[in-house]
């Protein structure tokens, strides 16, 4: 009916809104909270109206109706199971696996996509044939592909970041091989679409349907693969622009308006984090993903003269008190430990005693965009005492003491200075310009491109070991016994 359709419009139009304010809250930590929360209301009204119309010409007919009532308690079978266990999952996983936790959401996101295109294809090629035409064919195979893609890359990026996949691998001639298959791909595809015109049951349609998800499949293991060191990030995100754009593509072929909206939110989302990631790391996207870090170059890299100091807690905390100022730069190490109450009580209590603390974010320190922030946030940091990397580098030079709390890539000065370094290029936290830098980490581990540092062999470098958590707990009790 038609009162029906406008209604049905007008809750996607609400829940576009919703979307689009929700991103935009998300883009500061002050409103951020907010900004999840207006765009999980948005699912919630997506999901419902969809649920009750998939069509958006008001008909629900896909669930209520004579012989609909499996598709009935299918669909809510399977919103209970993945909905149950995403709840599950959000509520156990820690703060450092975050991370694997977002690459496996939004894998999934991709595969459900390519899923939908695959479903779409099969009622084409079934008994009862039909077709698709050719704009909705064109983009549903669009839609495989990048789901494809999406869905297998960040499998690996997941076991990548969870640690079960350690190595790096590359195909000789990689890049070779991954232009033939992504134009095999391609060319799949166009006989997919020209085929699913009139299609009924064409067993050729079937064979190159099974061909193209396979080979997409493959296509997105070995684009990420290669990938390593300090390029992940980068790559995450970019997987994360393609989910958008398949989940777009995929959501025209269902004719549902939501899916569109939430897919291009993504995609260009995604893009332009892409973008902003790939300068901050200064390595153009193309470079990430035809020229990844391998194993030569990371062996490349001279040895790094001096030696590492060791320093007590009682000196680190001396060395503080009597700052003027202090900048502490927090890395994957702080997350691990759960250390961020501990630095956050250290902070207040130099700040009585009259030093001026900043905090000083690189942009991919940590394993996944924003890390630091959200840390930070959860313990009470003000976000007026948080600088980003091109805010704060200039202030090195005139700060006292430079506090690297399981930080370890983000202040490498080798990526200013060894044109054979993997992550020669990325700028870096300063941290090697402060009159004085402390590093707290666990031992002589490597960071995420596992290349030693020449931060921590430097002249005015001292190293305090333990556990970051552990370690600041000895800064305070020994500032406390300073003021
Ligand atoms: P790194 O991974 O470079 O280094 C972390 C350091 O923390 C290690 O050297 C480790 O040394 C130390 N550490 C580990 N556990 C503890 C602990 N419990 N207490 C104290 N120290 C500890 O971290 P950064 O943040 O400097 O750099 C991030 C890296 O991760 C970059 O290479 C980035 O590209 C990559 N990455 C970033 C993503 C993002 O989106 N931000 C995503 C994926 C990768 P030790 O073992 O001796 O303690």
């Amino acid at each position: 009916p038609e009162n029906m359709t406008f209604v049905v419009n007008a809750v996607y139009l609400a829940v576009a809104i919703l979307f689009i304010l929700g991103l935009k809250a998300m883009s500061s930590p002050v409103t951020a909270r907010k900004g999840i929360m207006q765009a999980g209301v948005g699912m919630i009204l997506a999901t419902a109206i969809t649920f009750l119309y998939p069509n958006h010409e008001g008909s629900g007919l896909l669930f209520f109706g004579p012989g609909k009532t499996i598709n009935l308690i299918l669909t809510v079978a399977a919103i209970a199971i993945g909905g149950g266990v995403a709840w599950w999952l959000g509520k156990v996983v820690k703060m450092t696996d975050m991370p694997q936790m977002v690459a496996v959401y939004n894998g999934m996101g991709g595969g459900a996509a390519a899923l939908i295109a695959a479903v779409e294809f099969a009622r084409v090629t079934s008994e009862r044939g039909g077709s698709l035409g050719p704009i909705v064919a064109t983009l549903a195979v669009l839609g495989a592909l990048i789901g494809s893609v999406a869905f297998a890359g960040s499998i690996i990026a997941f076991l990548k970041l969870q640690g079960i996949m350690k190595k790096t691998w590359r195909l000789p001639a990689q890049n070779l091989v991954n232009m033939v298959l992504a134009l095999a791909a391609v060319v799949l595809g166009v006989t997919i679409v020209l085929l699913s015109a009139n299609a009924s049951s064409n067993p050729l349609l079937i064979v190159a349907l099974v061909v193209f998800f396979v080979l997409s499949l493959f296509l997105g293991v070995i684009l990420t693969s290669p990938i390593g060191g300090a390029d992940m990030p980068v790559v995450i995100s970019l997987l994360n622009a393609f989910t958008g754009l398949a989940v777009g593509f995929e959501g025209y072929v269902l004719g549902n308006p939501a899916l569109v909206i939430a897919g291009i939110v993504v995609g260009a989302s995604g893009t332009l984090l892409t973008q902003l990631m790939a300068k901050a790391m200064n390595r153009p996207i193309t470079n990430v993903i035809f020229t990844p870090i391998t194993g030569e170059a990371q062996a490349g890299g001279g040895e790094i003269a001096g030696s590492m100091k060791e320093l007590s807690g009682m000196d680190a905390a001396a060395m503080m008190r009597y700052a003027e100022k202090v900048i502490i730069i927090p890395g994957y190490g702080m997350a691990v430990a759960g250390a961020q109450h501990k630095v956050w009580e250290l902070t207040k209590l130099l700040e009585e005693a009259g030093v001026t603390v900043k905090f000083a974010i690189h942009p991919v320190a940590g394993r996944m965009p924003g890390h630091m922030n959200v840390l930070l946030a959860e313990a009470g940091v003000p976000y007026d005492m948080i600088f980003d990397l091109e805010e704060i580098n200039d202030e090195f030079p005139t700060t006292d003491v430079a506090l690297v709390i399981g930080a370890n890539d983000v202040v490498n000065p080798v990526a200013r200075t060894d044109k054979g370094s993997p992550i020669y290029g990325m700028p870096i936290l300063d941290a090697d310009r402060a009159q004085s830098c402390i590093v707290i980490k666990r031992g002589k581990g490597a960071g995420y491109s596992g290349i030693e540092n020449a931060l921590f062999y430097a002249e005015n470098t001292s190293m305090l070991y333990g556990s970051a958590q552990q370690a600041v707990a000895e800064i305070i009790t020994a500032v406390k016994t300073l003021i």
